[in-house]
């Protein structure tokens, strides 16, 4: 890790890290992480079985423009960083702030290829830009809005400012949103803790259509009004005129003292609108009745931070195979404690900290 509060960079020791792709929730964010790690710590590393739990294993081009992404920031040599490929390895150099622009190439998500050099750009000695073009808003990824509203703010009291802002939304399958972020980095790093969400302060949920009829939104927001007891002025359409492609997304934004919750369900051809929004109610109440401030996707990505921070602590409800996941992950590159407490039947509270001896076990 460059500055600050920061382990040595461990090039020098000449390591390899060895990852198996396949474990746990064996999906992208296994690759994710170990790319940003590799990147803040100078680790190289090699993954085997990517994506290997997934239906079409391998780099798809979101994977791949990630890779890349992070390739060139970090001046790495890579072997195997092809599209398809379930095998790679990646040695970084130097962490070089500057302007850069990525293209996926495809509706693959554009906030996953961000969140993957986010951490090596907030720590760099410089401020960054970085558009990224592709999906915004794509089921299994977070959409713009939740990186926005949920994850930065977080960020943002762990130290570095990082400014988002959409020139235009993607969907799937067309793709083609536009995403901007300015990178300030922090000095340094401060641990934080999120153990209470405090009041709500407001709720409303939008609905994004792009090239569809206006009444998928009418009836999406007619269920999640019912069901969550919202205002008409709560619920709100929004037409998007300058997407390549047909979209419908129905975002729920739980706005709390301390934290935002945004949950987002995807219109779909031939899945009811009803359903749509059922799930999206169904989900915003799940949040709600937790009590506990993170919600499930959030606890997954704030490890990441927490944890180049040198610690920090969340309440979350009953940890996701992407949280588990990620934490083995962490523990691969990172000398760091991560203890899981059972706060109550549903929730727990998840602390980070520096382990007092530095070593560090790697294959
Ligand atoms: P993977 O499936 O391994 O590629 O990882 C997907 C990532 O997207 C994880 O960090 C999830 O928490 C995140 N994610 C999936 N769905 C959502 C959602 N609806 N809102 C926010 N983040 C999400």
């Amino acid at each position: 890790m460059p500055r600050g509060n920061q382990a040595p960079r461990q090039t020098e020791m000449n390591q390899m890290i060895k990852i198996d792709g396949s474990k746990g929730e064996g999906g992208g964010q296994i690759l994710r992480t170990s790319l940003s790690l590799s990147l803040i710590t100078g680790t190289a590393f090699q993954i085997t079985g990517i994506r290997a739990g997934r239906r079409k294993p391998g780099l798809l081009r979101q994977h791949l423009t990630a890779v890349n992404a992070a390739a060139e920031i970090g001046e790495a040599e890579t072997e195997g960083a092809n599209l398809g490929s379930t095998e790679l390895t990646f040695s970084p150099k130097a962490i070089r702030a500057g302007d850069y622009r990525f293209s996926i190439g495809s509706a693959g998500n554009a906030m996953l290829a961000i969140q993957t050099v986010l951490p090596a750009l907030m720590m760099a000695d410089k401020p960054s830009k970085l558009t990224v073009e592709g999906g915004t808003h794509n089921p299994a990824a977070p959409p713009f809005d939740f990186l926005k509203k949920t994850f930065l703010p977080q960020l943002h009291r762990i130290g570095p400012e990082v400014v988002l802002e959409i020139e235009r939304p993607g969907f799937f399958p067309a793709g083609g949103g536009l995403v901007h972020a300015e990178i300030r980095p922090a000095p340094v790093l401060r641990p934080i803790k999120l153990l209470d969400r405090g009041a709500v302060l407001s709720q409303r949920a939008r609905c994004l259509i792009s090239k569809i009829p206006p009444d998928v939104a009418k009836k999406e927001l007619r269920v999640v009004r019912n069901r969550l007891s919202l205002s008409e002025d709560q619920c709100t359409t929004e037409i998007i005129s300058n997407s390549p492609g047909p979209g419908n997304v129905l975002l729920v934004e739980i706005e709390c003292e301390h934290v935002t919750e945004v949950i987002s369900a995807y219109g779909e051809r031939g899945v009811k609108s009803e359903w749509v929004a059922k799930n999206a109610a169904r989900a915003a109440r799940d949040y709600l009745e937790t009590e506990a401030p993170v919600g499930e996707h959030l606890a997954d990505q704030l490890l990441l931070p927490m944890a180049v921070a040198g610690g920090g602590e969340f309440k979350t409800g009953l940890l996701s195979q992407h949280t588990l996941t990620n934490i083995e992950t962490i523990r691969l590159f990172l000398p760091m404690e991560i203890e899981v407490e059972e706060f109550s039947q549903s929730q727990r509270i998840v602390r980070i900290d520096r382990q007092l001896s530095a070593a560090n076990t790697v294959d």
